[in-house]
């Protein structure tokens, strides 16, 4: 087993888990068996209870963990399959040390960062190493150098890698090379400094990758090189892309970071074969034609609330050969201005999940834009209550309904709390998590773009359509397309007489890959692109 360690370094954002990830697919082109691990130095045992705010999408995975939204690059970019020992916090490693203490199993000493903390973190890594059974393990540290938290996580690493050796663990540190337009120059100092902070832990990375928005030329990585103490092929460039995320492992490809990595770890195997992925890099550069899709969310400001939605949509658009620009429209706009003035136009039109009550109405206004008007429509869990909300207003008369998430007292509770979750008062991960199997009904719309009459799908959600409206909804044209196999919880809505509308109580976005779109982005974005040349759009 190899391991490659990934530590950050001058400022966050730098896109760490994109490399991580990138380096993943590139050695699993080459035949190799990778698995990739996140290490979250905040307290929080998972950031389930987070505000999208601080920290950005939560990523679920099939076995129901909330985690850092890195995890859904691991599995866009890569095969691996994770689980929730695939993302560790402080949080998780205190909450152990301290249940150990109070069951005495340290046996009367004192219970410190080193060795207790640092050991339980090198458990978790050679925990991955032995479940996964991958030939490369990839960890990659949240934070940046120098954060007084992400200390014992550095220690653990430099430790693990003594103990395993240096043909077995290697260090690549992604740092940044700003380019400071009064000097018209790109500067190494931050890098130095970055790294001289790395060398004061113990650790000398093998390998820095430098994020910059343009090239940085021989003699600048030649200074890097020096300064820095890393061989000069060492010093790998990752520039910003141009056109997509996607791009990123060819260009790590071109700069020859696979090649290095295998060389160090005495890993021998054929080139990457990127083919597959080229293709589908030119559909997205170059695609035939091109659609407008509008996202109406509460944290359209923020890059990463809806990460794995954007993404979902733009591999539908592959599957399409549809270039996507994504409109992102904030809810509470359409409460202010009339709903067409922000909606008309688009090719379709997308809710995402949330929570709270901030922007609702608009989004339920946005459901009814799209049922009125025929616009293609995809509601992801949030989305497919609001659509169901405003069904329910509009057409069957029942004007004061709503979800009891925020109307309580409401008469006419057509979304309504499940009922495992009646006893809940814990917040934390205690939602409806994870894959759960869906029956679809034979001859939907959505058992026609899966393919398939059973299909598993990642949930999150605390709230779900209520019973008693079924027979009421049904008779009016609103189906039901997919239940839970006991038939008991409305898992897809479709509409009958629309040209698409269909949404879903899941959220597809987190199994969508850009070599194996989601059936039901795929679906919607041809919906769009027939909607669209009929409409002139
Ligand atoms: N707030 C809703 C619920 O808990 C929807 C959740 C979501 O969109 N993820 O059911």
């Amino acid at each position: 087993m190899k391991y490659i360690f990934v530590t950050g370094g001058v400022v966050s954002s730098l896109g760490k888990g994109l490399t991580a990830a990138a380096l993943g697919t590139l050695l699993e082109n080459r035949g190799l068996k990778v698995t990739l691990q996140k290490f979250d130095p905040y307290l929080n045992v998972d950031p389930g209870t987070m505000s999208p705010f601080q920290h950005g999408e939560v990523y679920v995975l099939d076995d129901g963990a909330e985690t850092d939204l890195d995890l859904g690059h691991y599995e866009r970019f890569t095969g691996t399959k994770l689980t929730r020992m695939n993302n560790l916090t402080s949080g998780q490693v205190y909450a152990k040390v301290l249940e150990r203490e109070r069951r005495g199993d340290y046996l009367g000493k004192t219970v410190q960062v080193i060795p207790h903390v640092t050991d339980e973190i090198q458990n978790r890594i050679q925990a991955i190493a032995e479940q996964s059974k991958s030939d490369v393990l990839i960890t990659e540290i949240g934070g940046t150098t120098g954060d007084i938290e992400g200390l014992p996580f550095l220690e653990a690493i430099r430790e693990f890698a003594l103990e395993v050796g240096y043909t077995n663990a290697l260090f690549i540190h992604v740092t940044f090379v700003p380019f400071i337009k009064a000097a018209g120059e790109l500067k190494t100092k931050p890098t130095q400094q970055s790294v001289a902070k790395l060398r004061e832990i113990g650790i000398t990375p093998h390998i820095l990758v430098c994020r910059s928005d343009r090239a940085m030329g021989k003699e600048l990585r030649q200074k890097i090189s020096l300064f820095c103490n890393v061989p000069y092929e060492g010093v790998i460039e990752e520039k910003d892309v141009e056109h997509s995320i996607y791009e990123v492992p060819l260009m790590l490809q071109r700069e020859r970071l696979d090649e290095l990595v295998c060389r160090l770890l005495r890993l021998e195997t054929p080139p990457a074969n990127m083919s597959h992925w080229q293709d589908i890099l030119r559909k997205l550069i170059a695609p035939q034609h091109r659609v407008r899709i509008g996202v109406v969310g509460k944290y359209i400001e923020l890059q990463d609330a809806y990460k794995s939605v954007y993404e979902a949509i733009i591999h539908g658009g592959v599957a399409n050969d549809c270039g996507v620009a994504i409109e992102k429209i904030e809810a509470e706009e359409i409460e202010k201005f009339c709903a067409e003035k922000l909606l008309k136009g688009l090719g379709g039109i997308l809710v995402p999940g949330g929570f709270g009550e901030r922007g609702v109405e608009g989004k339920v206004r946005a459901a009814r834009f799209a049922r009125e008007n025929g616009v293609p429509y995809l509601g992801l869990c949030l989305g497919m209550q609001v659509a169901t909300i405003e069904f329910a207003r509009d057409v069957l008369h029942l004007e004061k309904a709503h979800s009891t998430e925020f109307e309580p007292t409401t008469p006419d509770p057509v979304i309504a709390l499940l009922d495992e979750q009646r006893q809940v008062t814990r917040l934390g991960g205690t939602m409806r998590l994870g894959a759960q199997p869906v029956q679809l009904k034979v001859g939907s719309r959505a058992a026609k773009l899966y393919g398939a009459f059973v299909v598993n799908e990642r949930h999150r959600h605390r709230y779900e359509f209520n019973n008693d409206y079924r027979k009421a909804f049904e008779a009016a044209g609103f189906h039901f397309s997919g239940t839970s196999p006991d038939g008991k919880l409305v898992e897809v809505i479709e509409l009958a007489d629309h040209p698409f509308f269909v949404a879903c109580q899941f959220h597809p976005e987190f199994q969508s890959k850009p070599n194996a779109p989601h059936p039901l982005f795929r679906g919607f974005i041809a919906a769009t692109h027939a909607y669209s040349c009929q409409r002139g759009l």
